[in-house]
């Protein structure tokens, strides 16, 4: 099953982090931290640092590898170990964004647990 996200779903007025829930901010930050990463390196193909965290499942030790999409610029990832996998549109322009700004980027969060 594929989690489609749409970002602006996630960030209130101010573009910040909307406030919500635990478990929908801990799958906000999941979400936020793969944008920041697949935007700085120019959505190629890589491995992204931030740990598998999808809703209603447990952890796994998977790292998210994520990319633009084929046709767009939604970031499409998945994770190599449980094959989770899912779409984010509409991320361009929050504060995530981080188209070209290279070199490794300082994550908000890496999505590790606690
Ligand atoms: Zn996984």
């Amino acid at each position: 099953m594929t989690l489609v996200a749409d970002l602006r779903h996630y960030v209130d007025e101010r573009g910040q982090l909307a406030s919500m829930p635990g478990p929908a901010l801990r799958v906000a930050a999941f979400l936020c931290a793969i944008v920041s990463w697949t935007s700085r390196a120019a959505g190629a193909r890589e491995r992204t640092n931030v740990w598998c965290r999808r809703p209603r499942r447990q952890p796994c030790r998977g790292e998210i590898v994520a990319a633009y999409g084929d046709q767009s610029a939604d970031i499409v990832w998945e994770c190599p170990v449980c094959g989770g996998n899912g779409l984010i549109h509409d991320w361009q322009g929050s504060r995530w964004d981080r188209r070209g700004e290279g070199g490794a980027p300082q994550l908000q969060s890496n999505g590790r647990s606690a």
